[in-house]
């Protein structure tokens, strides 16, 4: 069976993968000239990465550990210590760690809970503690009820201090989907925790060891290929082609960058785009169906994504870091924790700025001038001195629109990867599957996407029926 996907992110590709292994064609049709979507990175004429966004993999990432494992690039992963570092408010430059003892779950997060006395007072911890009960005895059906509570609401209703969310909860928020605890569902935050407290390895952290588009979406592009798989850049998917009895006839691909317009027919028609983008590109009649109409519910959230390069080392720390500041979430020092930008000399910090919403339209310059005065906060014996640290170079990568925003009341939206469409389906990390919006979700729902195809389709396909007008590319 031929299916065509359009979007060459995690969950595109993830889909092609396992239809691939599922002895189907995949054609994949990704509209930009790079791979990876939201994991995207360039180098700039010195030879240096910048990304979409800092990335990072976590233990409790089933589905991409194991899809590390089938392309054979475990190696890939660079596992850091199993920790959780915060910067000090009242202590600029100093660091407040959880760290989780090599003991099983859930013992060993209680263990880091506990053993740090800098963030939680022991009555903000036992408040802390007996808010989660219910999370704990009833699971994951709890953790769904609660998504009519933002963040801060849930801690208000357990009557846990406010304190425990500027202390914990703000940056952990801001880290899982770049809004502030008054915005973001309990059920996000909760899920997390969840993950974080039953899995052992849950909360550990890794970093890819260099540009994501090579050492991670090329393997895939390259198992596809192998089977027989086809994928395409600057191949925009322009019109969802609708035959006569309602379902796909075909994709409409825009001819850009010298290439011919075409339409892609195929079994099967995939959406791996976000869903900002498939909303514009829904057919009208499609729109009534509540399967599709829901999404109108579900809209991206701006990030910005920051990197500088200085003339010195700012931290020898290898491993991310929550600033806890009001503009930034989480950063890293790249040329300590990443193999291809190491630097034994000269820092590269990638910053994840958010909220965005005030700053996506701001000049970057605007940006950058507010990012380095909160880096004289998080670094300040670099920055106050005699010879203050110099910026060499700074590269700010915006994303007005990124993974969904994931407000109260979001969950009954997401949709199911098979549509009321027979031969249309969605993948993408917005898509229901059980990890949120990250890059573990755009994987699993890339899975339970070409299951759902295998299952709904698999054996109604002649061989040979199929065509695909795409040798005329
Ligand atoms: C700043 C930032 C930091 C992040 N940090 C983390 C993190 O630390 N850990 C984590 O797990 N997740 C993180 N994420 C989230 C993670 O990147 C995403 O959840 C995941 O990559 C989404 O994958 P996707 O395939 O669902 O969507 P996308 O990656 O958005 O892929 C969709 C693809 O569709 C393409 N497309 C759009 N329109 C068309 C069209 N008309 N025709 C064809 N193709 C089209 C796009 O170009 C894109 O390639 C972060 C995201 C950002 C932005």
């Amino acid at each position: 069976m031929r299916v065509a996907i359009a979007g060459a992110g995690l969950a595109g590709l993830s889909c092609a993968k396992y239809l691939c292994d599922a002895g189907h064609t995949p054609i994949v049709l990704e509209a930009r000239d790079v791979l990876g979507g939201k994991v995207a990175a360039w180098q700039d004429d010195d030879g240096d990465w910048y990304e979409t966004g800092l990335h990072i993999f976590f233990g409790a990432y089933r589905n991409m550990r194991q899809l590390f494992k089938e392309l054979d690039i475990e190696d890939r992963l660079q596992w850091k210590s199993h920790s959780m570092i915060f910067n000090q408010k009242e202590v600029p430059g100093t660091y407040s760690r959880f760290d989780f003892p090599d003991i099983p779950a859930p013992l060993n997060g209680l263990a880091a809970i506990l053993s740090n006395n800098d963030m939680l007072t022991w009555g903000e911890k036992i408040a802390f503690g007996i808010g989660l009960v219910p999370a704990i005895l009833r699971g994951q059906s709890y953790v769904e009820e609660c998504d009519q509570y933002s963040w801060s609401e849930w801690l208000r209703l357990h009557n846990i201090p406010e304190r425990v969310n500027d202390e914990v909860f703000l940056a952990m928020s801001k880290a899982l989907n770049f809004i502030n605890p008054e915005e973001i569902s309990s059920t996000v935050v909760l899920t997390a925790l969840n993950r974080f407290l039953q899995e052992t390895d849950g909360s550990r952290m890794a970093f890819l060891d260099g540009n994501p588009p090579e050492r991670l979406c090329q393997p895939i592009v390259d198992h596809i290929r192998a089977h027989g798989g086809e994928v395409f850049l600057n191949a925009p998917l322009r019109e969802i082609h609708l035959a006569e009895d309602g379902s796909v006839g075909g994709f409409r691909i825009a001819g850009i960058k010298g290439n011919e317009p075409r339409e892609v027919v195929a079994d099967a028609y995939v959406s791996a785009m976000p869903v900002d983008p498939l909303k514009l590109l829904l057919p009208d009649p499609w729109k009534l169906l509540p399967y599709f109409s829901k999404l109108d519910g579900l809209n991206g959230v701006p990030v910005i994504n920051i990197h500088l390069w200085f003339d010195r080392k700012l931290t020898e720390i290898d491993h991310l870091l929550f600033s806890r500041s009001d503009l930034l979430s989480v950063y890293a020092d790249m040329s300590n924790t990443c193999r291809e930008y190491a630097d034994p000399e000269r820092s590269m910090l990638e910053l994840v700025f958010a909220p965005a919403h005030d700053w996506i339209g701001r000049p970057d310059e605007e940006i950058v001038a507010a990012t380095m005065e909160e880096l004289k906060r998080l670094f300040p014996q670099h920055f106050t001195g005699d010879v203050p640290a110099q910026l060499r170079k700074s590269i700010v990568v915006k994303t007005p629109r990124s993974v969904y925003k994931t407000v109260p009341g979001c969950q009954q939206l997401r949709p199911d990867q098979a549509s009321p469409i027979p031969n249309f389906f969605l993948a993408g990390c917005f898509t229901m599957q059980r990890y949120l919006a990250s890059m573990e979700g755009a994987v699993l729902s890339g899975k339970q996407c070409a299951a759902a195809i295998d299952r709904n389709l698999g054996g109604a396909a002649e061989p040979g029926r199929a065509t695909s007008r795409l040798a005329a590319v």
